[in-house]
């Protein structure tokens, strides 16, 4: 290829490659088989003496479903996809990890991510061994697009992008996102924690249009469920074939699976959740606006809003005497004397309201 000699290869003309973009010895993996996948019940009665299980009945004395079909085949069709796109795991935390050991070779890959955002990118990075690229937002908390595609270079496996934005609130744009789509020739993932809250329209149905698209998901915010460690990875079917070779067969324990099925099944209870945090997260917007030491309010399309005041780490100290716990995020880049609220439930709000009023009042003497 011509663009080779060049200083800067031409993204526009390269095409993605998932063979070139997998480490070696991945490639040459067959996943584990387990007695759960080696036979799989048809419904009928069958003894199974396969797996060295204990007989006795106590509702988890079996080993769980390694492929979770049951949650997998409610997830596809609320999702609009099929169960061949959908890779489940412990948190979206395994589920990154999972990225990271799939794709990046230590020592020799890196991956990109975008501060101030969700630190889970970096701490992934440290623990394999990957150069992780920063490439700071622009002040109004963009993609820097240009500056992006300065720090890919062929050893380039991942880009991380978080839409909405954790700790910011925000949503990216859509051109942003399309254009490092349509350019980079790694995996493009795309943390949609916070999905459930936006007006966004979930990436998902893209999937089709881009075959270097991944997207995470979780149970742990909209979905009330960060007890039950449930991420999601939605992913064209080869990606997904790649991941599935390297995760622990067991990695969905019995009782999540079943939780989980639960909880999807019942989207009338989360979106009622959903539309209240909304209308709580305004309340909480509204008196923010109103208090003295609160310089900034910054849009958002997630279950928390991100504040600028006069002295963090002092209001942080005042709600915390005043037995409220939010976070900290001064020392975040582009977040200097910053504090993230998560919305909590309306009496609990309230009584941020009334602490946040009453610190205002003090301050404005
Ligand atoms: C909370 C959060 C997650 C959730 O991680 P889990 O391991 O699924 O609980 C993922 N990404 C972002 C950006 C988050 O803020």
């Amino acid at each position: 290829m011509s663009g080779r000699a060049q200083s800067r290869p031409n993204y526009e003309e390269m095409n993605f490659n998932l063979d070139n973009i997998t480490r070696e010895n991945v490639k040459g993996l067959s996943p584990y088989s387990s007695a759960r996948d080696e036979y799989v019940s048809d419904g009928s009665t069958m003894v199974f003496l396969d797996a060295n299980e204990n007989p006795f009945e106590n509702g988890v004395n079996r080993y769980p479903d390694p492929q979770q079909r049951a949650l997998k085949a409610i997830l596809a069709e609320q999702k609009g996809i099929k169960e061949e796109n959908i890779l489940l795991g412990n948190g979206s935390d395994e589920v990154l990890d999972l990225l990271f050991r799939a794709f990046c070779e230590p020592k020799e890959d890196n991956i990109i991510t975008l501060p101030p955002t969700y630190g889970m990118y970096k701490v992934l990075s440290g623990i394999n061994l990957v150069e992780n690229r920063e490439v700071l937002l622009t002040d109004a908390f963009q993609p820097n697009v240009s500056a992006i595609k300065e720090r890919i270079d062929g050893n380039t496996k991942l880009l991380f992008i978080c839409s909405p934005n954790n700790p910011t609130g925000n949503s990216f744009s859509t051109r942003s996102i399309e254009d490092l789509l349509k350019s980079f020739t790694g995996l493009v993932v795309i943390d949609e924690a916070y999905i459930d809250f936006s007006l966004e329209e979930s990436w998902t149905s893209k999937l089709a249009k881009y075959p270097n698209l991944i997207i995470t998901q979780t149970l742990s915010k909209a979905y009330g469920m960060a007890g039950i460690r449930l991420g999601i990875c939605l992913a064209s079917a080869e990606i997904i074939a790649v991941i599935n070779k390297i995760k622990p067969p067991y990695n969905v324990n019995q009782l999540t699976q079943e939780r989980a099925i639960q909880r999807v099944s019942d989207e009338k209870s989360v979106q009622a959740e959903v539309a209240t945090i909304l209308e709580e997260r305004a309340k909480l917007i509204n008196t923010l606006e109103t208090v003295s030491f609160v310089s900034k309010i910054y849009p958002t399309d997630a279950n928390f809003i991100l504040a600028k005041v006069d002295n963090a780490t002092l209001r942080y100290n005042q709600l915390l005497k005043k037995g409220i716990v939010v976070r900290n995020r001064t020392t975040q880049p582009l977040c200097e004397n910053t504090l993230r609220f998560t919305v909590g439930t309306s009496k609990e709000n309230n009584i941020v309201i009334t602490a946040l009023k009453a610190l205002s009042n003090e301050y404005g003497k």
